[in-house]
């Protein structure tokens, strides 16, 4: 009997997602979340780790080529897994099916799969992705509260690298004051070296719902953290909620956390993927289940720059046809290129102001009003 998959998703459904993702479609095996990270963004102000169910659905589904997301809004090697066993149902379909996934967990219960996450490593069909953001086991206690240790699951992710398995790291989020640039340097370089593939990173996007009470958890750990007044420069108590999960806290601060970081990672020789500032990545996301990879905005961006200009629709749409990318997705990529939205860089609160962070290591405006010429010559 071919194994099950809850009910999937389509990822790509607006700006948001367009921005940072790869996948087509995630699929989630649970709602709610027993880890209970002060962080999360599924988190509601209550504890979310009270409410753990199995997510309804479970039909095969025609995902034809695009990568599957599995932990998008809960983990798949939370305590459940251990009796319902969801996750490696997704990943006997996965295996079926030849579907390509990709999983987020900050669980160890991975190393159950070994078997048949080995199978789906033969035919270049998964990368694990761990989740680490500290190395600092009292302060992961404080903020990560049920989830197991980093060390534990550095030493789960080293098992799946032992056998050949992909394996990557997710730093999400990065916060700002939380450890030094010598513990960011140090945390990449570890991790880097463990992957040998990609670190990923999301500096911190602050939702109104938690925000409080996740701020009385980092002063309360002010003995574990690098600096709370770091971290208290960097977010103020009464923060302006423009947009929930926005990166709303000065460049400055993301820099001067993200680049010793992305210094250590590539000094161990691994790419380096900002999803909040892509333009401090290092390489770009190929090979294994990147071959079904769908363009994010960045990209777009890229290939347009590369092009003799003016670009019209009619040329970028026959490029971005070669990902495969189907009629829903190409309706609002074409509805965001009408509109202009599309190429508008991925923005940060500086001193009030927004900015348009477009490279390197400065804010310009210069991604605007290059690309609302582009946009115009489309009429
Ligand atoms: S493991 Fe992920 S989904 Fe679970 S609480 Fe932590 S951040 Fe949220």
């Amino acid at each position: 009997m071919v194994a099950q998959i809850p009910q999937v998703f389509d990822f790509q459904t607006s700006i948001e997602t367009l921005r940072a993702h790869h996948w087509r479609v995630f699929a989630d095996a649970y709602s709610g979340c027993a880890f209970n990270c002060q962080y999360c963004l599924y988190k509601g102000p209550d504890d979310y780790g009270k409410h753990v169910r199995v997510a309804p659905g479970s039909a095969e589904a025609d995902l034809s080529l695009g990568i599957l997301d599995v932990g998008t809004s809960t983990d798949p090697y939370q305590p459940i897994e251990a009796t319902e066993r969801r996750t490696r149902g997704i990943l006997e379909a996965a295996l079926a099916q030849r579907i390509p996934v990709f999983l987020l967990t900050r669980g160890t219960m991975v190393t159950r799969d070994i078997d048949v996450l080995t199978d789906l490593a033969r035919e270049g069909l998964v990368e694990m992705c761990f989740s680490v953001i500290t190395l600092n086991e009292a302060l992961a206690r404080r903020i990560e509260v049920r989830a197991p240790s980093p060390r534990e699951r550095i030493a789960a992710a080293a098992e799946l690298v032992d056998k050949g398995i992909p394996v990557s790291f997710h730093v999400a989020p990065v916060i700002p004051g939380m450890n030094s640039a010598a513990q960011m340097n140090e945390l990449g370089y570890e991790l880097g070296s463990l992957s040998g593939r990609h670190v990923f990173n999301a500096v911190l996007g602050a939702q109104k719902a938690w925000w409080g009470p996740f701020y009385d958890v980092m002063e309360a750990a002010a003995g574990d953290l690098d600096s709370l007044e770091a971290f208290r420069a960097a977010y103020p108590r009464e923060l302006q909620f423009e947009r929930d999960s926005a990166v709303n806290c000065g460049l400055d601060a993301v820099l001067g956390t993200l680049l010793p970081f992305r210094q250590g990672v590539t000094r161990a020789g691994a790419v380096f993927v900002a999803e909040n500032f892509p333009h401090l990545s290092t390489g770009a996301l190929e090979g294994g289940i990147y071959r079904w990879k769908l363009p994010t905005v960045y990209d777009m961006a890229a290939w347009v720059a590369g092009q003799e200009q003016p670009v019209d629709w009619t040329g970028f749409s026959a490029w971005y046809q070669g990902f495969n990318p189907g009629q829903r997705l190409t309706d609002l990529v074409s509805e965001l290129w009408d509109s202009g939205e599309l190429f508008v860089g991925t923005t940060v609160t500086a001193a009030g102001d927004f900015a348009t962070y477009v490279g390197g290591d400065t804010v310009t405006e210069t991604a605007h009003t290059t690309l609302v010429a582009r946009r115009a010559a489309r009429r």
